[in-house]
């Protein structure tokens, strides 16, 4: 019997497949042989593992290539199995003492006071599996086959970037969210997700169709079923063809209304294969993401802030400041234990309590912004003082560098529009800019978590009331000549684009693997035409 269950969607399009479902490998258990065959067993599903990750690093580039490079070192590192063969002396089984040693490990990293190992504790969980995945003879280059719809408690970008998509497949994860790591590279590889569906996914077995648009999976689905998705997904594809052939042209509406198309950017690796000229700039970067084991490094964040400008050239690059809390916690820096995180200390308002850590990052932007065009956007801004204290820091992290003599450019300071009392209230913000943040407005404005699967449907970026606080940011830009953009997942969705437009939006800012999809979407809205209106 067919059955839909509900969870949230984490990027769009169809995924037809069987099941191919990760369970919990530490979970697991293997008989212990000798002292001699266990250390043996260990060393060789190290070294295997140690291959099998270099050969997934030379196939990559940039911080895909950076984490896979970590990985391999640490595999190739002896210390690191050292306690687990001294385990095994003790007569452990070789699973049994690797995951336990690694236990330690991952523990130590994870209690570290430097953020960038904090960080490297899932790599560690990462390696920690793959090196178990060996020992009980599971190919992890094979646990991720082509076209299958993979189910897990949660996914790993390691185990993510270790798959060939370009089969098709799709992802349906129990926990997870729309804003972590592997959804957005799953968004900029137009990987088909949905995340949240709870403990049904240790028993989902069979065929099942993944509507990664509306956070639906149907088990069990009937022929019926499966045709209707066959086409919706054959459809989709014959478009996204059509649309990557013009992904070069400009768009513009049929009335002749040019919209401008920047592209939404979490990690360097997500601007592979995409060519400048296909987009107007960078309209969001997600730093919490792209330097999130660089929080307290200046150099390295500069490095890649400098990276980002000098792929666009003299385009805009966005910068976001980080935008950490709410469902994007870090060790260390975000607050535990918030009984409501989205409405608790989030963006703006946690890098104003910690300067120092805010400072690193103003002045790493402002370094690198030599090299380009850089913007400097803020997070969750809800009072005037927001931007203003922040205004301050980024002056005096200026003055730091006139004294210094260090070579710097000071960018424009922006903030997003994604509370809804600053919606109705632009003008009370001395910005030179404002990007509208349909994810956190929709949720705000419509009192429907982002995290919660079950009051999804409520949060409707086409509600009148969040297009009206749309358009009243929309009216402001017009009137004070100040750019507007809307850099939320809305801005990607070709079944709301034309009423953003109507709205007055002018700008958006989309994932790269959406950035043709959207501009055909653009090209068939005519504004003049009223019986469009929503
Ligand atoms: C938004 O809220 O719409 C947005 C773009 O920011 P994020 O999704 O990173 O919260
Ligand atoms: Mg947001």
């Amino acid at each position: 019997m067919e059955r839909v269950i509900s969870g949230i969607a984490a990027s769009s399009g169809i995924g037809i497949g069987p099941v191919f479902s990760l369970s919990d490998l530490t979970g697991s258990a293997r008989t212990a042989g000798d002292v001699r065959s266990e250390t043996a067993a260990l060393s060789f599903a190290v070294k295997k593992a140690a291959l099998e990750v270099a050969e997934l690093a030379a196939a990559q580039e940039g911080e895909a290539a950076e984490i896979l490079g970590f990985q391999v070192a640490m595999l190739e590192d002896e210390a690191l199995a050292e306690e687990a063969f001294a385990l095994i002396e003790t007569g452990a089984a070789a699973d049994h003492a690797w995951n336990k040693a690694m236990a330690v490990e991952i523990d130590g990293y994870q209690s570290s006071d430097d953020d960038y190992f904090r960080a490297r504790a899932a790599d560690l969980a990462d390696i920690r599996d793959r090196v178990l995945a060996a020992l009980f003879g599971v190919e992890a280059s094979r646990s991720l086959p082509q076209g299958s719809i993979i189910v897990a408690e949660d996914l790993k970008p390691s185990q993510f970037l270790s798959a060939d998509w370009t089969g098709g497949g799709a992802i349906v994860l129990g926990q997870g969210s729309p804003s972590s790591h592997v959804a957005m590279l799953a968004r900029a590889r137009t990987v088909p997700m949905v995340v949240g569906i709870g403990e049904a996914w240790r028993s989902l077995s069979g065929p099942l169709v993944v509507d990664g648009s509306a956070g639906l999976v149907t088990v069990k689905p009937s022929d019926e079923t499966v045709l209707e998705a066959k086409a919706k997904s054959g459809d989709k594809a014959r478009q996204r063809r059509e649309a990557e052939k013009q992904i070069l042209e400009p768009s513009v509406t049929k009335d002749g209304t040019l919209i401008k198309v920047m592209v939404n950017v979490a990690a360097l690796s997500d601007l592979e294969g995409l060519n400048v000229e296909a987009v107007d700039g960078v309209g969001l970067t997600r730093t919490e993401f792209l330097v999130e084991q660089a929080l307290h490094d200046e150099n390295a964040q500069t490095a890649d802030y400098a990276a980002l400008l000098q792929w666009a050239g003299q385009k805009p690059v966005t910068i976001r400041t980080f935008d950490a809390g709410g469902d994007k916690p870090v060790k260390g820096y975000t607050v535990d234990g918030e009984s409501n995180p989205f409405l608790g200390l989030r963006g703006v308002r946690l890098s104003l309590m910690h300067k120092d850590v805010f400072k690193i990052q103003l002045r790493a932007i402002l370094r690198a912004s030599v090299h380009g065009n850089a913007k400097i956007m803020l997070p969750m801004v809800t009072s005037p003082a927001d931007l203003e204290i922040a205004r301050e820091l980024l002056h005096a992290c200026r003055d730091e560098f006139i004294a210094g003599g260090v070579p710097h450019t000071l960018p424009q300071l922006g903030i997003m529009v994604e509370v809804p009392a600053v919606a109705l209230s632009p003008d009370m913000f001395d910005a030179a800019f404002y990007s509208i943040g349909s994810n956190d407005l929709t949720q705000y404005a419509t009192a429907a978590g982002r995290d919660n699967a079950a009051s999804a449907k409520w949060a409707d970026v086409t509600h009148p009331g969040v297009l009206a606080m749309i358009a009243h940011v929309a009216r402001h830009g017009v009137a004070t000549g100040k750019e507007v953009s809307l850099c939320g997942d809305a801005g990607g969705d070709p079944a709301v684009i034309g009423q953003l437009l109507r709205a007055g939006v002018r700008a958006v800012s989309v994932a790269p693997g959406l950035v043709a999809m959207a501009k055909a979407a653009i090209r068939a809205v005519d504004l003049s035409a009223r019986e469009e209106a929503a």
